[in-house]
């Protein structure tokens, strides 16, 4: 039996957390499984109780749990609280003690949304499935850093470093992720220029020694960049370094167009996972149900498959949510003309039904 502990947080959080609940619930029947879930504050309303963004009751049952499933933090009520006290300093805190090196980030644009993409229609096609992994927590954010005085004024320095064990198991996530996709997988780097790039290449070709059905092939950040917008359908899996992945997978995302839909995972070796949409807690809409519950949803979709090792589950969600936007359900984010505005609730609902069949 796994364990979930659940971090609604704010906002809009535990109103997707809700009907992510419900689908994994629909699957827990269908798939005669049981997940012991409970449910812990975390962010402003953890705040609230205990001072803590956090606070070690949740950060103990986070730290046994085998997944961790998280809402949104952060609103109006806790912007003036300083820094290292705010909600979102528990985000860092969270995925720091949960040690979570590789972060999965899939910009899927579903066919009956392509209208939203920015992109011109012959380019998105019939839609987008590219799956973005970033190291997560090596390279230039955590490497040597520091500032000296010149005659002049000040310079600056920040070191990107990776190691080999660095570089090889966040290459096994994604060729890993390949293996249960289209088998190929595009490496960022900068190698015409960056040593640290230069090591990353070689390691990953080593890896990809060990996956001869996947096909590798190697890419300049900035090239990388360019064909995101020009010819985005030629990816699969993108593998990159924690900064280069910062960048790109936020300019795949925008190819989708729609904020709530869009899931993450963020994985360690032995595949506890911390699994969140990407939005945040929209206090503009909170408690209107307003929210798109499905970047949540589809991010138990991604527990099932990454930390659950439960391929057939995790289809059954995303094909159900094609499903449900292909009969013409929206919510208000994605919503186009002739279609059937539902709320949060009937949102979850609908992928339920679905899912049951
Ligand atoms: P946001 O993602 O919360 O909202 C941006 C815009 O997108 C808003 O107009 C919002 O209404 C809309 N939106 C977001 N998610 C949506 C959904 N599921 N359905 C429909 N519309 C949705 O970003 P923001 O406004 O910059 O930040 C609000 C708060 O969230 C801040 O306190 C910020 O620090 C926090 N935040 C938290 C996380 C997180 O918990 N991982 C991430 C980003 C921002």
């Amino acid at each position: 039996m796994y364990k979930i502990a659940v971090l609604p947080g704010d906002g809009i959080g535990p109103e997707v957390v809700n009907e992510a609940l419900k689908v994994l619930n629909a699957i827990e029947r269908k798939y005669g499984v049981d997940f012991e879930t409970a449910i812990y504050p975390f962010g402003g309303i953890a705040i609230d109780k205990t001072g803590d963004p956090y606070p070690a009751e949740t950060q103990e049952a986070c730290l046994k749990s085998d997944a961790v499933l998280l809402g949104a933090v952060g609103g109006p009520k806790w912007d003036a609280l300083p820094g290292s006290k705010r909600p979102e300093a528990g985000l860092l805190a969270l995925r720091k003690s949960l040690n979570v090196y590789a972060n999965l980030r899939p910009a899927i644009l579903y066919e009956p949304l392509k209208n939203a993409s920015p992109l011109k229609a012959e380019i998105v096609g019939d839609g987008l499935d590219v799956l973005v992994v970033r190291e997560l927590t090596g390279g230039i954010y955590f490497g040597t850093r520091g500032r000296e005085k010149t005659d002049t004024g000040y310079k600056a320095y920040d070191t990107e470093i990776y190691s080999t064990e660095e570089i090889k198991r966040i290459a096994k996530v994604a060729f890993d992720a390949a293996m249960k996709r289209k088998k190929k997988v595009t490496s960022v780097d900068k190698a015409n220029i960056l040593e640290s790039s230069r090591l990353w290449r070689e390691t990953v070709e080593e890896v990809a020694k060990d996956y001869p059905e996947v096909t590798l092939e190697h890419m300049y950040v900035d090239n990388a960049s360019m064909q995101l917008i020009k010819n985005p359908r030629q990816f699969d899996v993108i593998v990159t370094s924690n900064m280069f992945g910062d960048i790109l997978s936020d300019e795949a995302s925008m190819l989708t167009g729609s904020i709530g839909m869009l899931p993450s995972a963020s994985l360690r070796d032995d595949r506890v996972g911390l699994y969140e949409p990407v939005h945040g807690s929209a206090p503009d809409i909170a408690g209107t149900k307003k929210a798109n519950p499905l970047a949540t949803i589809l991010s138990v979709a991604m527990m099932l498959r990454y930390s659950f090792d439960m391929e057939d589950a995790a289809r059954d969600i995303e094909d159900a949510v094609l499903s449900v936007l292909k009969k013409g359900y929206r919510t208000q984010d994605i919503m186009q003309d002739g279609m059937i505005l539902v709320n949060t609730v009937e949102m979850g609902d609908l992928v339920v039904e679905e899912i049951r069949g």
